[in-house]
């Protein structure tokens, strides 16, 4: 992978060059006639700040700092919609999740506020710390994201009814710990190993 171009301005106009080179699928985007139907097609193209077409057209533009810190990568949920409907067969969805690979290695990902973002990081935060994923301690994490203690009691309040339901159908339990592996440093171990050939495939 080349060093991304580093923009002196707010345009820069090789980054649709090396998007096309070094994200996977980025050289379909040629592909993309701007038709919409991706975006249309969306079930998350309201929370996105640019749906797909849209952010298409700004890498094209070289928008490089709005596309990398938009929410729109973050807020993709890979259900592939926009990859079977699009007349060009432009692989949307992988465009999204490589240029989300970028963002979180040239350290926009902090700045892009996002709340499957949010979500995704406290997803990741749980397994990797416990082995599990416990509904209780991601939740609480979640949450806490979105604003720490009022976060937590605002959205608890909000999804009273969805942990209720849960705590019912015996899927919540409350009266436990949160479960855990029992050699949480061998999983320690496995992450950093598979972390450390990541970052060295993607110097590559
Ligand atoms: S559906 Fe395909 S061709 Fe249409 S805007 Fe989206 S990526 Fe471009
Ligand atoms: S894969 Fe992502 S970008 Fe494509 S339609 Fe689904 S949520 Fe939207």
């Amino acid at each position: 992978m080349t060093a991304i171009p580093v923009a002196a301005q707010k345009y820069d106009l090789g980054f649709a060059r090396w998007v096309r080179d070094n994200v996977d699928g980025g050289d379909m985007m040629n592909m993309c006639m701007q038709c919409g139907v991706c975006s249309g097609s969306c079930p998350l193209g309201e929370q996105m700040e640019h749906g797909p077409r849209k952010l298409f057209m700004m890498i094209r533009a070289g928008m490089k700092d709005a596309v990398l810190s938009s929410n729109s990568w973050q807020s993709c949920v890979s259900c592939y919609n926009c990859v079977v409907r699009c007349p060009r067969k432009v692989p949307v969805k992988y465009i999204l999740q490589g240029l989300g690979g970028v963002a979180v290695k040239e350290g926009y990902a902090e700045g892009a506020k996002s709340d499957n973002g949010a979500f995704g990081r406290a997803f990741w935060k749980t397994s990797a710390t416990t082995g599990r994923t416990d509904e209780r301690a991601v939740t609480v994490r979640y949450y806490w994201a979105s604003g720490g203690i009022m976060g937590l009691i605002k959205k608890g309040l909000a999804n009273m009814d969805v942990a209720m339901g849960l705590i019912k159908t015996k899927r919540m339990p409350i009266f436990s710990m949160p479960d855990k592996i029992k050699n949480t440093s061998e999983l320690k171990t496995i992450l950093d190993k598979a972390m450390e050939i990541q970052a060295r495939h993607g110097a590559e």
